[in-house]
């Protein structure tokens, strides 16, 4: 069995990035089930399913590496007939819940308490196609989505094992400390794209604004905890993600990217480095486990979806944005916030083939797209 240090330097960009047609996943596998035979097409995009979505998500966490399986879309007809982008843009989101500054410090609720807070309200008919929140200190609106939070992981990782493509935090603007404290840091992080068609020379400049360097003043002065700041993260690039998730649906709005994650993964592990553990405490983003990184990796290399286009004809490919955070979504639902984001109530020890090792960080996990435990 491979180490932790060299699972995690087996990481490929092709791999961890590069999307799989229909053919290339039924490639070297063997069908395990046909669920779009229990999901009948009544038009070209309307289905009607006679499955429960927890049988769907049994049966993709039950996938070994080696076995594929076919479901049809899971978008609701509401949205211009299953239209994927029309779900990105309208879907119903996940919101984090907010308090008051006196309750969160009697309280003392940390980020990771308000995902875990969010999980627990999840209701079991509603489809869910993202996460939102707000600053505290402005009107803006935050989105992002587990797809991209747990991509943007996947990048950091691969980044932080890839010597020749690693990140770097280029410049941490705090000369003021006084205003650091007051409205975050702005933070230029340097990372590798994620595009594996382009052979790792292109690079993103990103400036995280808003981000939590200290405690902060601002809340202190309140008497309150430092962490509303951590809500308060935004940043603008010309992205492709963010570029095309336009809608007017808020008044305003800053969509978070992977990039955005990953950036803020490098400056978590840059500041622990000098035993600033605020940027970790304060993480607006949740971290997936590895089972939810299982579960993710078969999204992507294992599933497959029939649908009849225009002229009825039957044909299939991978699953698309919106449906894999559905069931990215319905995972979350199945399996509880602790076993699938909550990476601090995890024990710090697992144990694996009767040996106890340390439990990995989120760079140590193990990416192999032919490696599930079976169940
Ligand atoms: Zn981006």
């Amino acid at each position: 069995m491979q180490s932790l240090e060299q699972r995690a330097k087996n990481l490929t960009k092709h791999e961890l990035f590069g999307y799989r047609t229909s053919r290339e996943i039924k490639e070297g596998r063997r069908l395990l089930h046909d669920m779009a035979r229990h999901m009948r097409p009544v038009s070209c995009n309307e289905i009607v399913t006679y499955l429960h979505m927890s049988d769907i998500i049994d049966k993709i966490e039950s996938l070994n590496s080696d076995q594929y399986l076919i479901m049809s879309s899971i978008i609701p007809k509401d949205y211009e007939n299953g239209n994927n982008v029309r779900f990105r843009k309208r879907g119903e989101m996940v919101i984090l819940p907010r308090f008051t500054s006196s309750k969160i410090k009697d309280d003392q609720i940390t980020p990771k308490d308000l995902y875990g807070l969010a999980v627990e309200k999840l209701k079991e008919d509603i489809i869910y196609g993202g996460i939102v929140f707000r600053s505290p200190f402005s009107s803006c609106v935050r989105r992002t989505s587990l797809d991209r939070i747990i991509t943007g992981h996947m990048l950091f990782s691969y980044a932080k094992n890839s010597k020749r493509t690693g990140l770097e935090v280029k410049k941490i603007h705090d000369r003021n400390k006084d205003i650091v404290e007051y409205n975050g840091g702005i933070i230029t992080v340097n990372l590798p794209s994620k595009d594996a068609q382009n052979k790792g020379d292109k690079r993103w400049d990103i400036a995280i604004k808003g981000f939590p360097l200290y405690s902060s003043k601002r809340i202190l002065k309140k008497g309150d905890e430092a962490y509303p700041l951590s809500f308060h993260i935004h940043s603008q690039h010309d992205c492709g993600t963010v570029k095309y998730a336009f809608s007017y649906r808020y008044r305003e709005a800053n969509d978070l990217c992977d990039h955005v994650v990953a950036a803020v993964d490098e400056i978590i592990s840059y500041q622990l480095e000098s035993n600033n553990k605020v940027p970790y405490e304060l993480n607006p983003f949740p971290v997936n486990t590895q089972f939810t990184l299982d579960f993710y990796k078969r999204l992507l290399n294992n599933v497959i979806v029939t649908y009849r286009d225009q002229s009825w004809e039957k044909r299939s490919r991978r699953l698309d944005w919106g449906e894999r955070e559905i069931l990215l979504w319905e995972h979350v639902k199945k399996n509880g916030f602790v076993r699938t984001l909550d990476t601090n109530s995890n024990p710090k020890t697992i144990h694996v083939s009767g040996n106890t090792h340390r439990r990995p960080k989120i760079n140590e996990y193990d990416y192999r797209i032919r490696s599930f435990p079976s169940k």
